[in-house]
């Protein structure tokens, strides 16, 4: 393989990670990154602070050496315990062997142990260095400082991981027209933190993620490694309730205890962050090309930011930085690879992004239709009598990350219209005559 320069926009997950990949098969990569180093400085207060990680992640990590890096600070979580408007709970496993747990991962600590790997590697890290412009024929780019002095970098392969606002995406759709699309859900996000409590210890079951369903929003709670958690509102902006109606801290203070009484017990900060936490944008980014010949390409949120409720953003992405390794390791026609890395990924980006959006309406509502849970009871049942056949979508996207997304999107349809015959006119699974749904499963599925 010959050494080539390897240029990657943006120090983020997806860039760290591929950088050091990169490096690993023996190229000279230069990664450059608009903020200074974060080992160095604390992460800015109210902007996605953990995030779930799972199998296809892990794999990723896994496939890089640094998955037992990581695991070090991941923590595990069961199931969603869900918080009804009257305090109760209940546990809501995600799957049913004791390996199907999802793993909260600090996002400051994950992007350090990344860059960590990156340097390991050889990669040479430019940080305060914005890419600014793009000149691809002269295959050129230009790089601001935060004194607006101004880097030149000349480039092979111009690799953009710069995140959803991506300026390397807005410089090749100069060049040609990469159909970018963009999709508000008209939803944001506002971060708030539930302490630990006097001893030091978590205030709730740090093995779960917590959820608050209230139909039209809801609030979710991830565990950090500090015993505290960190909670995510996630509501309309125009609506009533929204974002902009409880615009005073005041105002939405009320509304947090009239809906979720029980989390704003723990949060003694929960003024000074109303006060100070910004409200996140939510929307899902459509590129129908992502690639300019065999001079750049991008990938992770650069190529297909999406909506965070199937927590698979990164995990989308850490998939993407392995699909691209193999394939410029395997194919040294540098344009056919990128070619294929974008047909192989596109399909699987659009299903991750449809199946983030169907999750949204599943945590906020469906998690409280006793029908929801009617249909998961059988689900497991299926799961059972017909291993590796019948798999809940859920399980697809989480565990099995041999299943690439398109096939989890189009097995999951074929079996929620299954389950809704099956549980039609039941209200227990003890109304359901197993036997029969098994074998009616198996006619639908084309199982032996
Ligand atoms: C509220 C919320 C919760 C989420 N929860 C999850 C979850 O639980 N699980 C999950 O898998 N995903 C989750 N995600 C999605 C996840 O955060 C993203 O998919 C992931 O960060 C994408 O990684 P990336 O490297 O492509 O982009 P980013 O992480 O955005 O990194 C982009 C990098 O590029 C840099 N950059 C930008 N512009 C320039 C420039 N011009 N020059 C140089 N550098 C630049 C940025 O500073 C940044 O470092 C969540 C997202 C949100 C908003």
């Amino acid at each position: 393989m010959p050494a080539e320069r390897l240029t990657i926009i943006g120090a983020g997950l997806a860039g760290s990670l591929l950088a050091a990949l990169l490096a690993r098969r023996g190229h000279q990569v230069d990664l450059f990154e608009r903020y200074p180093d974060p080992r160095r400085q604390t992460i800015p207060a109210g902007r996605s602070i953990n995030l779930a990680l799972a199998e296809r992640g892990r794999g990723a990590l896994d496939h890089a050496g640094l998955l037992e890096r990581v695991e070090r600070f991941a923590l595990p979580m069961a199931g969603r315990m869900l918080h009804d408007a009257h305090g109760e709970t209940r546990l809501q496993r995600y799957g049913q062997r004791a390996d199907e747990v999802i793993w909260s991962v600090h996002r400051g600590h994950l992007n350090q142990a990344l860059l960590d790997a990156a340097e390991e590697q050889g990669v040479s890290i430019h940080f305060d260095r914005r890419l600014s412009e793009a000149d691809f024929d002269a295959r050129r780019l230009v790089f601001q400082d935060r004194h607006t002095q101004l880097h030149h970098h000349e480039f092979d392969l111009v690799i953009g991981c710069d995140g959803a606002g991506s300026t390397l995406r807005q410089a090749m759709q100069r060049e040609i027209n990469l159909g970018v699309s963009e999709q508000a859900l008209g939803h944001g996000y506002l971060e708030l933190s539930i302490p630990p409590d006097s001893q030091g210890a978590f205030r709730m079951d740090p093995e779960a993620l917590h959820i608050w369903p209230r139909g039209g929003f809801m609030m979710i709670a991830l565990p950090n490694p500090d015993a505290s958690f960190t909670c995510t509102l996630f509501l309309e902006n125009d609506g009533q309730p929204g974002f902009k109606q409880l615009q005073q801290p005041a105002d939405m203070r009320a509304f947090l205890q009239q809906q979720f009484p029980d989390a704003v017990a723990l949060m003694p900060n929960l003024d000074r962050e109303l006060n100070e936490h910004p409200v996140g944008f939510l929307g899902t980014l459509y590129v129908d090309r992502w690639v300019l010949d065999d001079r750049a390409v991008l990938l992770g949120d650069a190529a297909h930011a999406i909506v965070p409720f199937h927590g698979q953003g990164m995990n989308a992405a850490f998939e993407d930085t392995v699909a691209l390794d193999r394939l410029l390791a395997e194919d040294l026609d540098r344009a056919r690879a990128l070619q294929t890395f974008h047909q192989t990924r596109k399909p699987n980006a659009d299903a991750i992004a449809a199946m983030a959006l169907d999750n949204y309406l599943e945590m906020r509502d469906r998690v409280r239709d006793p029908r929801f849970h009617l249909q998961k009871a059988l689900e497991w049942e299926l799961e059972k009598a017909l291993p590796g056949r019948f798999i809940p979508r859920y399980a697809m996207v989480m565990f099995h990350p041999e299943i690439p997304y398109a096939e989890a999107l189009a097995r999951g349809n074929q079996q929620t219209r299954l389950l809704e015959e099956l549980t039609t006119g039941c209200d227990r699974l003890e109304d359901i005559e197993l036997d029969r749904a098994i074998a009616r499963a198996e006619s639908v599925l084309g199982v032996e």
